[in-house]
């Protein structure tokens, strides 16, 4: 190749991108017919053999114009796709076209938010939506929301637990409009942040407190974050037992860190949120609410209510990429005190020397533990302005009621088993006499033959398929055939 291939961005970046889009959307097209379901079918073996056709060799001496095509035709044809309504494994949203739109607008200009000279715009945008978004978890009564300016507040006072090996911190400077929302890459990295803020409030000893029923991120966070033993409080009925945590927190020394579940990702259960928060707040333990999945609720007004006492925690995970119809990733931590976000502050003289905070140029190193960072806000933001609150009231309704919808299905089947009627959009069923071995093999028979996206979770000692709804295209008879699949391929 003599000239050097084009650019996304510059003026000659739109003629560029065009006839490639074309490309990648005739692929992804092509792809998807030869699927022709939720999943490919033949299992990992046969999708191995498929992409290694199409790929070839990965580096070739000489480059293959067509590689775009061929190799977007195979990643759809080999993909699982969550827009088709029998992939219903995980919390993996079919994501919006508006959003994917915007995304390619974000990776075209290629904003990076660790300095203000990297993407001024996306750094104010950034600025504006996690203001909104913490002011809709925690309300008036929340951290401070600012609608302008974008800046990371320089530390108060010396954190109680310093790392080493990093840039002397300059003489505090009282905070200026200190943002009380991150954008993280998901829940595991929103609950790492709220760990690392809780331990720089209470000094590395602070103890997390969290329920049998919480998410795998939060001990692992505390791993690596050096803490000590994550104590695991029993949830019974499959949420955090109050009064257990009481006992926890009344027998073992603090300081603690109680980490609650807003939407467990196995039922969709949602920890008694305000009995937690006054439990907490008897016990001056710190409070952190996982809502990764249940977050999104904040946005209907008829699914709201549950969510009461969230206002209460001192940080909030919200994951986009989950009842927000986002690409991955789209995550969000918010903090109540924009105050405990100073601990953050991080300089490097290449990207926010004190000369230039002081000249007025935002500093952003602190809101990220990264460097390099995607404007991931963009879609977020288009997604918000586009569909509104009320827009995304329906969207979660719309998953609530096929979730009821199948949980009636099944609850109405002699040969079905409804583990509980769903809270969120979630629903555990099994075949009815079924051994957990047959429950296993119906879900391993649909995904090799490419049929259904069916997940599984162990819950009171049994095996369960799960059918986590957020597909707002899934129809009713979407539901009878996913039923009627799992019914015609169960063994036994
Ligand atoms: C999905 C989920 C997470 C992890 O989020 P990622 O975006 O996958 O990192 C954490 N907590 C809960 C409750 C979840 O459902």
């Amino acid at each position: 190749m003599s000239t050097p291939p084009s650019l996304a961005s510059g003026p000659e970046g739109p003629r560029a991108l065009r006839p490639l889009l074309d490309t990648v959307l005739r692929a992804l097209d092509e792809g998807a017919r030869a699927r022709g379901g939720p999943l490919p079918s033949g299992g990992p073996d046969a999708v191995a053999a498929r992409m290694r056709d199409a790929v070839g060799d990965v580096l070739p001496d000489q480059g293959d114009p067509h590689a775009l095509h061929s190799l977007v035709r195979a990643l759809a044809e080999n993909a699982a796709d969550p827009a088709d309504p029998l992939c219903t494994a995980h919390l993996h949203c079919p994501p919006l076209a508006l959003a994917t739109a915007a995304d390619l607008a974000a990776s075209t200009l290629n904003p990076s938010l660790d300095s203000w000279d990297q993407g001024p715009g996306a750094a104010e945008l950034e600025a504006l939506v996690t203001g909104a978004l913490a002011g809709e978890v925690f309300g008036d009564g929340g951290g401070e929301r600012r609608r302008t300016a974008p800046v990371t507040p320089a530390p108060q006072a010396a954190p109680p637990h310093t790392t080493t090996g990093t840039t002397p911190t300059p003489a505090p400077t009282p905070p200026r409009n200190p943002p009380s929302a991150l954008i993280t890459t998901g829940g595991t990295e929103s609950n790492q942040l709220a760990l690392l803020l809780a331990r720089e409030a209470h000094g590395a000893g602070v103890r997390l407190v969290h329920g049998a029923n919480a998410h795998h991120s939060l001990p692992r966070a505390a791993w690596l974050l050096g803490l000590p033993e994550p104590v695991v409080v029993p949830a019974p009925a499959g949420v955090l037992d109050p009064a257990c945590l009481d006992e926890a927190l009344r027998q073992l020394p603090g300081p603690h860190i109680v980490a609650a579940t807003a939407g467990t990702t196995d039922a969709g259960l949602i920890d008694p949120l305000p009995e937690i928060a006054a439990l907490c707040a008897a016990h001056g333990a710190r409070l952190h609410v996982d809502a990764a999945y249940g977050g999104g609720l904040l946005f209907s007004d008829r699914h709201r209510a549950p969510l009461t006492g969230l206002d209460a925690a001192d940080t909030v995970t919200l994951d986009l990429h989950k009842l927000g119809w986002q690409p991955v990733a789209a995550g969000v931590l918010a903090v109540r005190d924009p105050g405990d976000l100073a601990v953050l502050h991080h300089r490097a003289d290449y990207l926010n020397a004190d000369d230039d905070t002081e000249a007025g140029l935002p500093d952003l190193l602190g809101r990220s533990l990264r460097t390099s960072r995607r404007p991931d806000v963009l879609k977020i933001a288009v997604t918000l302005g586009t569909l509104g609150r009320s827009g995304l009231g329906r969207l979660v309704e719309q998953v609530c009621e096929r979730a009821a919808e199948f949980a009636a299905l099944v609850h109405d089947h002699p040969g079905f088993e409804l583990y509980d009627p769903p809270t969120i959009s979630t629903v555990l069923f099994r075949p009815a006499h079924a051994t957990d071995a047959a429950v296993a093999a119906v879900r391993r028979r649909l995904l090799t033959d490419g049929r259904a996206v069916l997940g599984r979770a162990r819950l009171d000692g049994r095996l369960w398929l799960k059918a986590t709804f957020l597909n707002p295209h899934t129809r009713p008879d979407d539901l009878a055939a996913l039923l009627k699949l799992v019914e015609g391929n169960t063994p036994g």
